[in-house]
């Protein structure tokens, strides 16, 4: 392992807005875990886990502390396509796990916007996907998983043994220890392939009526809603699709995503042509381009790579955002209260010049994670511009957004707020789950060496 010294660094997260000077060390074993855990308490320092560094927010930054990179701990372990069981260190990312899986025909039963997040990150923010209304969070498919606790103890936690950690752990942001093992059950699928239903929505009460009345029918249900004009948007349902076993369409030949454009431009460029349309006009023009040709309702057949992993189309596409990059919020509501507070946040910010650039709608169902972001109702993700001049009165803003969500009995997702308050985290988990919460730090974390800035900055 490196020396303290050696590894200091500056890391951002994934929106880079926001940026953290820290030692960063990349432990290939649990020794190594334990060894971090022991310098830093030789240092007076507190450690943060990090997996892809991909959520949009501080969860993986510690600001003046030791950052643990986890992703050289990253191989599969055991894959067994009879039971659709896999066992990876944690530090597997979800490209290696379907790449591993979909040729045996089995799909991850849960998988984030991008392809690139590990499968400890995932279970650090217990991720939810376009099923999340059917097949709930990814911590609802784990077997089992063996951690690393600060003290040095190993556990290992299931439904049934040690729930209270199992349950916690799963959502708790890394701070009661490092999982390092996964065991998780698969998907099975009879083809390569999904099939999506797209039809436009003129309106958000329209949007949140396809939302809610598509859902049943589909195993995905995924909205995009045009947060410029207000109101535009368009939906894309999926569902397995049953009668095309083409083996070859389960190969990653056939799945991987082109890394060229047209077979000539590098993908990793385009994010160059994005930034000149990244302002308020030209991301009306894009949006109001995209709601014309999205007018005629239609179906085709996608691979799942390029059905779940849009955003990883374009590389690097966060760059587009210029040098203060984004922050995304998504708050969770329930059912009854999603056209009101959608309507009036998306009214507030366009009155104070801060419109979102990108809304993504989802439908979701409440799980048994402690600190779990997800409920009977509806997601919508936004995605604000950051610059010099907004950075303040953005942030105003989204604690007022904040503010709202409480009052409406909504939900936030730590993984993407970035300016969520101590008094907003007690307010939205309830006292009973903070004191929860900590009392198993303290029984897990008695030194409280596992610490994050979101951490700090959400539990004060
Ligand atoms: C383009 C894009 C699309 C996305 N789409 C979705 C989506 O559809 N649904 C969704 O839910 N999220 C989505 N996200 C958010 C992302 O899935 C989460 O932020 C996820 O946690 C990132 O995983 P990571 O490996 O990058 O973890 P990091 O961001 O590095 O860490 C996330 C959290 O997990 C903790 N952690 C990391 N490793 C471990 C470990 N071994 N043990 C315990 N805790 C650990 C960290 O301390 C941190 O609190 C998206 C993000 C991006 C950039």
């Amino acid at each position: 392992m490196e020396t303290l010294q050696t590894t200091f660094t500056t890391l951002e997260n994934f929106g880079h807005s926001l940026r953290a000077p820290s030692y960063c060390l990349q432990p290939k074993n649990t020794d190594e875990i334990y060894a971090t855990f022991q310098l830093a308490r030789q240092h007076g320092l507190t450690v943060t886990l990090r997996g892809a560094g991909r959520s949009y927010n501080d969860a993986s930054l510690n600001g003046g502390g030791i950052v643990l990179d986890l992703t050289a701990m990253n191989r599969i372990i055991e894959w067994d396509p009879a039971s659709g069981l896999v066992c990876c260190e944690a530090g597997v990312t979800l490209e290696q796990l379907w790449h591993k899986v979909l040729p045996d025909g089995w799909w991850p039963p849960v998988v984030s916007g991008t392809m690139a997040t590990t499968l400890g990150g995932c279970l650090g923010a217990n991720i939810h996907g376009k099923n999340n209304f059917r097949m709930g969070p990814i911590g609802e498919h784990v077997r089992e998983f063996t951690a690393l606790l600060p003290s040095g103890e190993q556990v290992t936690c299931s439904p049934e043994n040690n729930p209270d950690l199992f349950y916690s752990m799963i959502s708790g942001l890394g701070m009661l220890g490092v999982i390092t093992t996964i065991t998780l059950k698969m998907k099975k699928v009879e083809s390569g392939l999904v099939e999506v239903h797209a039809w436009p929505t003129r309106t958000i009460a329209e949007h949140l009526q396809s939302l809610e009345e598509g859902a049943p029918g589909f195993d995905y249900i995924v909205g995009w809603l045009d947060t410029v004009t207000v109101g535009h948007g368009q939906i894309h349902a999926a569902n397995y699709v049953h009668d095309d076993p083409d083996p070859a369409k389960m190969q990653l030949s056939y799945q991987t995503l082109p890394s060229r454009l047209f077979g000539v431009m590098p993908k990793s460029l385009l994010h160059y042509f994005m930034t000149p349309f990244m302002n308020d006009v030209g991301v009306w023009c894009i949006n109001t381009a995209k709601y014309i040709t999205s007018l005629r309702r239609h179906t085709f057949r996608q691979s799942h790579a390029a059905f779940h992993f849009l955003l990883d189309y374009v590389p690097l596409w966060e760059l587009s955002y210029g040098r203060n990059g984004l922050i995304q919020y998504q708050p969770f509501l329930p059912k009854e209260e999603a056209l009101p507070l959608w309507t009036e946040m998306l009214a507030i910010a366009k009155e104070r010049g801060l419109p979102p650039y990108l809304g993504v709608t989802k439908r979701h169902r409440p799980d048994k994670c402690l600190l779990s972001h997800a409920l009977d109702g509806f997601s919508l993700a936004l995605d604000f511009k950051v610059t010099d001049r907004t950075r303040e009165k953005l942030s105003a803003m989204l604690q007022e957004f904040d503010r709202l969500v409480l009052e409406a009995g909504g939900r936030f997702y730590f993984a993407k707020n970035s300016e969520t308050r101590p008094e907003t985290t007690k307010a939205f988990l309830g006292e009973e789950t903070v004191a929860k919460f900590k009392k198993l730090k303290g029984r897990t974390d008695p030194e409280g060496l596992l610490e994050s800035d979101l951490y700090r900055r959400i539990f004060g």
